[in-house]
């Protein structure tokens, strides 16, 4: 068996494909988000980020960083096992007492992921529900796609966002069996959002449960940064509420939210919550210190909102082709992996500003895209520069600008269905 030849293999169909994922080597500067250092071919020099998860700059905030290196030094540096043998170090204890309040909820479970909290979570629900009935966006993130396949219950995934589909699914099963609706509220490549209140309405209706996949809201919508659920007043109709430290909170980790029963429940029977080591105590007091400052102050909410209209709007000035989103994400379509990775590898060679390029299958082919992701701390002056690198980068690589060919394929005609190592931010 020609075991290194295979591997080489998998690696050279990906580079056939265009789609061959590269990293760069980058060094964040605390205090001076979005700038960061990018080495390479023995030089160092100084970038911009423009694609960051670390959306309101949290990752750098002084409360965040105070939390994080008092409790190391405090309590050092490791969980020192899992909760199962070691207990709960204390800060976890604090940080599930706030998760539950910022989702109004009874009960929080934290995980060292938001990948591992979908899959653990997912899988675990539907797997103690008899008979279950799982009902999938088909956009769903590759963790939540995870959860189902493991869980081992029968699922059928209902067009985007689309509640037609998902009442004919939800009508077409018999009324007493168990059905378990998961879905995202913000759709991160698209910045689409799913319209919440009335999946609820459905939900209540055919008497299923709710699973909500908050990652890219949390912290950032809602007064308090409990997401689009608590923006739209619906967080209590939502049987789980799930998501990520990761992002908007700017440190690491995941959860889920609900009722004591569920909670307790998947504390008591999932795999990927019992036989791992807890999140180290340091991260849990900053990941508290993070969530609340935002569960009071505005500004950085204010400020996203702010920066990520101002990009959409010079942007669509300068008739790049930016894709409509109704969220703080910004996709410009390039429409072509070859194109998306060349105008990446130069707006970070030529113009220092990094931008990963999104390609299939994040996304549907075609449809490949700089995903962008302002923050309050991406000022004016900052947009325009970008503009500008994105408008020489279009000319020189011959990419249409808007209006030049047809719109983007209907959503749906062209996606490739679920493809499990689809792997989103
Ligand atoms: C990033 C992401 C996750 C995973 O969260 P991590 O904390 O990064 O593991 C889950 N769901 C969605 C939609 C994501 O984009």
């Amino acid at each position: 068996m020609d075991y290194k030849g295979h591997f080489e293999a998998a690696i050279e169909a990906l580079h056939a494909e265009k789609r061959y994922r590269v990293f760069a080597d980058l060094e964040r500067i605390a205090g001076r988000f979005p700038a960061a250092v990018w080495r390479h071919d023995g030089t160092a020099e100084e970038i911009t980020v423009w694609c960051s998860n670390d959306y309101l700059g949290m990752g750098q905030h002084p409360d965040v960083i105070g939390a994080m290196r008092d409790t190391v030094c405090a309590m050092g540096s490791g969980a020192g096992g899992t909760r199962n043998i070691s207990g709960t170090n204390h800060p976890l204890v604090e940080l599930e007492h706030e998760l539950a309040d910022l989702h109004g909820k009874e009960a929080a479970l934290v995980f060292t992921s938001g990948f591992v909290s979908n899959e653990a979570s997912i899988s675990t629900i539907a797997r103690l529900l008899p008979d279950c009935l799982i009902l999938s966006d088909e956009l769903n993130h590759a963790s939540m796609i995870e959860g189902v396949r493991k869980s081992g219950a029968k699922k059928q995934i209902f067009r985007h966002n689309d509640l037609a589909h998902l009442e004919e699914l939800l009508k077409a099963a018999p009324p007493e069996r168990a059905k378990l609706i998961v879905f995202e509220s913000v759709y991160s490549m698209d910045g689409d959002v799913a319209p919440i209140a009335e999946i609820c309405d459905l939900a209540e209706r055919y008497g299923a449960m709710t699973y909500i996949d908050e990652v890219h809201a949390v912290g950032m919508y809602g007064a308090r940064g409990g997401g689009i659920s608590e923006r739209d007043g619906v967080a209590h109709r939502i049987d789980v509420i799930e998501g990520t430290l990761a992002k908007a909170f700017g440190v690491l980790g995941g959860y889920i939210t609900g009722s004591k029963a569920v909670i307790d429940a998947v504390r008591s029977y999932a795999p990927g919550f019992i036989f791992t080591t807890a999140l180290p105590p340091a991260l849990a007091a900053a990941a508290v210190a993070s969530i609340r400052h935002l569960k009071t102050s505005q500004n950085e909410r204010d400020g996203q909102q702010r920066q990520a209209a101002r990009t959409k709007a010079v942007f669509a000035e300068a008739c790049l082709p930016v894709m409509p989103s109704d969220t703080h994400i910004v996709p410009v379509l390039v429409g072509d992996p070859d194109l998306c990775k060349k105008a990446s590898d130069r707006l970070l060679a030529e113009h220092g500003i990094y931008i990963q390029p999104i390609n299939y299958p994040t996304v549907p082919r075609g449809t490949e895209r700089l995903r962008i992701t302002p923050t309050p701390l991406h000022g004016d002056a900052l947009i325009d520069t970008l503009r500008d690198a994105l408008v020489e980068t279009w000319n020189a690589l011959g990419i249409p600008f808007a209006g030049e060919r047809p719109a983007v394929p209907e959503r749906g005609e062209n996606v490739t269905p679920l493809v499990v190592s689809q792997a989103g931010g």
